[in-house]
C-alpha cells in the first residue's frame, strides 16, 4: 500500500469517529419521566410502533398467549392500576399486559413504547402484590426508554466500529468495547427499573416489601445451574435486594 493512501485512510476513519461521537452529542436528552440524561435517536411514536410490531412474535416464541381470560383480566388489572396511580400515565407510551403460555420458562420482559409480557410460570409463583412488582419493574423499562438507548448505544458503537475498520484493523478491539458498554447499561437498567417498580407499587397502595420476595423467588428459580432469563442479564439478585431497600425508604411517604 502507497504511504499516502494509508494517511487518507487513518483520515477517513478519524473523521466517521468524530461523526460518530457529534452524532452522540446532539442525541442527547433529558428523560421528562426519571430526569436521566439519555442517548436517544427516535421519538416515542417509533417506539410504540416497534413495540407494536414485535409484539406478536414475542408471544410467538412463548407459546402464544395464555387461554384462561380470568388469569389474563388481572395482569391487566394490576398493570393497569400501576399505570393509573403513576407518572407513566402522563407518558405517550400505549401500555399492554399481556400473560404467555409458557409454563417453562421463568420471564418477564418489556418491548420499548408500552407492550410488557410476563410468562405464565414467572406468574404462577406471585401473589397480586409481587405481580404488580415484576409488572413495575417493565413498566420502569418503558418510561426508563431502556430499549431505545440500547439501539442508540449500538448504532454508535457500529459507526465507531466502522471508522475503527477504515482507519487500521482494530474492529475487534472497539467492537469489544461496544459489548461491555451494553451489558452495563443493561445492568443499571434493571436498577433504575427496579426503583421505579418499587415507586410504582407504593403509589397503587401495594406493599414495596413484596418486591424483596420477587427477588427471592427468582433466585430460588435459577437453581444451582439454572439462570432464570429475567434474570441472566441481570444484576445478582442479593445486590438488586439492597439497592431495593434503599428504593422503600426513600418513596416510602409517597403512597
Ligand atoms: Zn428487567
Amino acid at each position: 500500500m502507497r504511504r499516502g493512501s494509508w494517511k487518507i485512510r487513518i483520515f477517513i476513519g478519524l473523521a466517521i469517529v468524530a461523526f460518530a461521537f457529534i452524532q452522540k452529542c446532539n442525541n442527547k436528552e433529558e428523560n421528562p419521566y426519571t430526569g436521566r440524561t439519555q442517548t436517544i435517536n427516535m421519538s416515542p411514536e417509533q417506539e410504540i410502533a416497534i413495540g407494536l410490531q414485535s409484539a406478536p412474535e414475542m408471544a410467538q416464541q412463548h407459546g402464544g398467549l395464555y387461554p384462561d381470560e380470568r388469569m389474563q383480566a388481572l395482569v391487566d388489572a394490576v398493570g393497569n392500576k400501576l399505570v393509573n396511580n403513576s407518572i407513566a400515565r402522563e407518558t405517550p407510551y400505549k401500555y399492554d399486559f399481556h400473560l404467555l403460555a409458557d409454563d417453562r420458562t421463568i420471564n418477564a420482559f418489556a418491548l420499548p413504547g408500552g407492550q410488557c409480557f410476563i410468562t405464565y410460570a414467572l406468574f404462577s409463583q406471585l401473589n397480586e402484590a409481587q405481580l404488580a412488582g415484576v409488572l413495575g419493574h417493565e413498566i420502569g423499562h418503558v418510561i426508563g426508554r431502556h430499549s431505545a438507548e440500547r439501539i442508540a448505544e449500538s448504532s454508535f458503537w457500529q459507526t465507531v466500529t466502522m471508522g475503527a475498520t477504515v482507519g487500521a484493523d482494530m474492529g475487534n478491539v472497539v467492537g469489544s468495547i461496544g459489548q461491555n458498554t451494553l451489558l452495563k447499561n443493561g445492568r443499571g437498567d434493571e436498577l433504575e427499573s427496579d426503583e421505579l417498580g418499587v415507586l410504582f407499587m407504593i403509589q397503587a397502595g401495594y406493599n414495596p416489601n413484596e418486591m424483596i420476595r420477587v427477588m427471592e423467588i427468582l433466585k430460588a428459580a435459577g437453581g444451582p445451574d439454572r439462570v432464570p432469563e429475567f434474570q441472566s442479564t441481570h444484576p445478582d439478585p442479593e445486590n438488586r435486594i439492597e439497592k431495593i431497600k434503599e428504593a422503600i425508604e426513600k418513596y416510602k411517604g409517597q403512597g
